[in-house]
């Protein structure tokens, strides 16, 4: 962060509070209604006790936000991570409401979060501290209230312990509870990679209404988990060369371009990208400046910010992560003449294919891996299309449009419903 940035002290929740008044101001939205869509509907915060492997006890702080259910029941990711804040949360989970608004699917906004360092437990520490974590949620959370799914440090193997402490609690099996779940427990087909998936399918929406049509383009990512993996792969066999990627550990550049099947293989050992030998090694700072076409941030929030906005070389900014530019780096960049995919529109691959997966254990049939990938394709396009459209029918950015699409797509929602009592 900048001097002037920590000497404002702004944290994720201010600035999308700041994002979501300017969007709200573009919107014809009542005081009480503006007021309404600002506050979370619940916070929850949980003590969560684990007996560690030396036989201590440990104690972990553990959130779940649920912002808005007016649309249908809460839906979002649980992060294991040691700077998870309440704050963080309740951002993350405001996000997930506009998201699930943009692309048109039936589910409110939630976020859950534990913080804690996961790469400092042993496996059995993880698995404890993921049920006890549920049993504190075993109230707030269910298939028809609030669904959890894999976010950073988390994955299928989490949700399938969180499926099997909420089932035991309530005596049968709820596959519904959590979605990103393993196959075998009723995940869907294309689940895995659906976040990364999705976000290439808005690249290439993207490209062709800048009149782009070839793929021979240069690439970089930050983050090498599940969806900057899994963008990187599925870019590479459209032909894309990805030319630098990083993670926590450092950065990689290869201008020939780097094989992401190969590097996953390195990593899979390794657990890092440096060390990665037909790759040069570079700070991981460095990938904002990165000469390429395509930047990717997938990892976390407020990378993009006044101290490397203008470095940014790249004419398309496409938003994996969740709020990974921060409110003066848009400006930055919007006069710097790129086209930004907001992250409430780039990464709602995921959140898709998770309704994918309600749809399919809520019917108990379930789908090929290209009906799942073909339907994802047309709600990302469709969403796409429409927030492009906003942008030019009002002469906005992708991401104001994107926000008066989810936003004002919920304020409907909320008018609608009226206000109990
Ligand atoms: P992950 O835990 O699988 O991977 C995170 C990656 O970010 C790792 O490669 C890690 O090394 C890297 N990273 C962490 N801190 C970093 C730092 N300071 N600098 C550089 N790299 C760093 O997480 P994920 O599921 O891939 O999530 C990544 C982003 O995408 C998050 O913002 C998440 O909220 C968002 N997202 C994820 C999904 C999903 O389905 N998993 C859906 C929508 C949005």
């Amino acid at each position: 962060m900048t001097t002037s940035e920590k000497k404002s002290k702004k944290t994720v929740w201010d600035m999308t509070l700041e994002r979501l008044d300017e969007s709200m101001d573009l919107l014809d939205l009542s005081p009480g209604l503006k007021k309404y869509l600002r506050e979370p509907r619940k916070v929850l915060e949980v003590a969560v006790t684990v007996k560690m492997d030396n036989g201590d006890i440990d104690i972990f702080k553990g959130y779940r936000v649920q912002h808005n259910t007016n649309r249908g029941p809460a839906k979002g990711g649980i992060r294991y991570h040691q700077d998870v804040s309440v704050d963080e949360i309740k951002a993350l989970a405001m996000l997930m409401t506009w998201k699930c608004a943009v692309v048109g699917i039936p589910f409110g906004g939630a976020k859950g979060g534990v913080v804690v360092d996961p790469s400092k437990l042993s496996l059995r520490e993880l698995e404890n501290l993921t049920r006890r974590y549920t049993f504190e949620l075993i109230n707030t959370i269910g298939p028809k209230k609030d669904i959890p799914a894999p976010d950073v440090n988390t994955n299928s193997q989490i949700m399938a312990w969180i499926m099997d402490t909420f089932s035991i609690d309530k005596g049968y099996a709820v596959p519904g509870v959590v979605t990103g779940k393993p196959i075998a427990l009723g995940g869907s087909q294309g689940r895995e990679e659906a976040t990364g998936r999705g976000c290439v399918y808005t690249i290439l929406s993207a490209l062709k209404v800048n009149g782009i049509d070839s793929t021979d383009l240069d690439v970089a990512i930050q983050g090498f988990g599940n969806v900057g993996s899994n963008a990187a792969k599925i870019l590479h066999d459209l032909g894309f060369k990805i030319v630098a990627l990083s993670d926590v550990s450092g950065g990689l550049y290869n201008k020939k371009g780097i094989d992401p099947y190969d590097l996953q293989k390195y990593h899979k050992e390794n657990g890092v990208l440096t060390g990665y030998k037909k790759a040069a090694s570079m700070p991981g700072e460095e990938i904002f400046g990165t000469n390429c076409d395509i930047l990717i941030p997938a990892a976390l929030e407020n990378q993009i910010k006044r101290s490397n906005a203008d470095s940014v070389k790249a004419k398309f900014i496409a938003e994996a992560a969740n709020a990974p530019v921060t409110p003066i780096a848009d400006e930055i960049l919007d006069s710097n003449g790129k086209f930004l995919i907001p992250d409430i529109l780039c990464n709602a691959g995921g959140v898709t294919v998770s309704y994918f997966e309600w749809v399919q254990g809520n019917d108990a049939y379930f789908w090929s891996r290209r009906k799942v990938n073909l339907s994802l394709r047309d709600i990302m396009e469709k969403a796409f299309y429409s927030v492009y459209k906003i942008s030019k029918d009002r002469k906005v950015n992708m991401r104001k449009a994107a926000n008066i699409l989810g936003i004002g797509t919920v304020a409907e929602a909320v008018r609608l419903r009226g206000i109990y009592p």
